[in-house]
């Protein structure tokens, strides 16, 4: 079980960066990867505090989550021998970051500033050019530094992305349990119980989140962060990744310009609760009131490309049984699935 040694979320809280490294007993240099925008709302805050902290740094600009630019940090890694990597930005910096660390061995730091999916906080990375469509484990960061004030000003669209990876958990626990019954599948209760609480409680604060208030983004951060402890706890990323993740990689790969991976798991779990027989209608409400998509038309994706997603998301991951069962959906259970909850017309 790997866990991260600590956690800070607030405000302005970047600032102490490299006065948290020096207290976990890093001597530099560090490495920072962050990206070309990022570097001036929080990367430049970073540096200056490794600065002052007495560590030396460099830094890489990222592009793109890619196979390409984890081999491109990674060659830096293994040239500059950082006895830290910190990952500053939104999924792709933090993603980049994480998997390049953990394949030249080193240690890794993650500094949200977007809260748009649980790979802010976990074990987990998921990126095109891998061997496969879906995330896979790989190691959890040592610490988390997450700065409410920087996250509260990223596009809200980000925000309700987030909201909706964490309402995930909902169905995502439910397929883990129904897999442990079926299949004998290892499942741990307190993983299962720590990523249903995530999800309980950005439904409880719904209405705070859609505020952008301070409690509000705390709360999402948190919960994105106990996510990503719960896979950690479990090895695995099944306390957070159901039928409904399938669903949203499916559509990834067959929609030509896909949602943001949190809208689509968010639709994706109204979906998978109708069939797992739960309160559907309360996820989409919830989704509803955050405003983040609840319809094929509000993720901007044909509804073709969604009833065939629903047919093909068995297949992406087939060790993984779900409410989907091993031979999937039909393209009419498909159909009356998604016009049932409302997701397509
Ligand atoms: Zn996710």
């Amino acid at each position: 079980m790997q866990l991260p040694r600590e956690v800070l979320v607030g405000k302005s809280v970047i600032p102490s960066v490299g006065e948290t490294l020096t207290r976990l007993g890093f001597k530099g240099p560090a490495l920072v990867v962050t990206g070309h925008k990022v570097i001036l709302i929080a990367g430049d805050t970073v540096i200056d505090s490794l600065k002052r902290a007495g560590l030396n740094s460099s830094t890489i600009i990222v592009e793109s989550a890619t196979t390409e630019e984890v081999s491109r940090v990674e060659s830096e890694i293994r040239q500059i021998k950082p006895d830290i990597v910190i990952g500053v930005g939104g999924g792709k910096d933090i993603d980049v970051a994480k998997l390049s660390s953990m394949k030249s061995g080193t240690r890794f730091l993650s500094v949200p500033t977007a809260a748009s999916h649980d790979g802010i906080a976990s074990p987990v990375v998921s990126m095109k050019g891998l061997d496969r469509p879906y995330s896979y484990v790989t190691h959890s960061p040592i610490a988390i530094i997450a700065d409410t004030s920087i996250i509260a000003k990223s596009p809200y669209r980000l925000i309700a992305s987030g909201c909706g990876d964490v309402v995930a958990k909902y169905t995502a626990v439910r397929d883990w349990k129904l897999a442990h019954r079926i299949k004998n599948e290892y499942y741990g209760d307190y993983a299962a119980e720590l990523a249903l609480m995530s999800s309980r409680v950005v439904i409880k604060n719904a209405n705070d989140i859609r505020r952008v208030s301070d409690p509000g983004v705390s709360t999402l951060v948190e919960a994105l962060i106990s996510c990503g402890v719960a896979m950690s706890i479990a090895g695995t990323s099944r306390p957070c990744s159901g039928a409904e993740h399938l669903f949203s990689h499916a559509l990834s790969m067959i929609a030509p310009k896909p949602a943001l991976h949190g809208e689509q798991c968010g639709v994706g779990t109204i979906m998978c609760a109708y069939l797992h027989g739960a309160n559907w209608q309360l996820i989409r409400e919830v989704l509803h009131r955050i405003g983040a998509p609840t319809t094929a038309k509000e993720l901007n994706v044909d509804p073709g490309y969604v009833v065939e997603a629903l047919t093909k998301a068995h297949s992406m991951r087939p060790e993984r049984y779900t409410i989907l069962g091993e031979r999937g959906l039909t393209k009419e259970a498909a159909q009356r699935l998604a016009s049932v909850t409302g997701v397509i017309d």
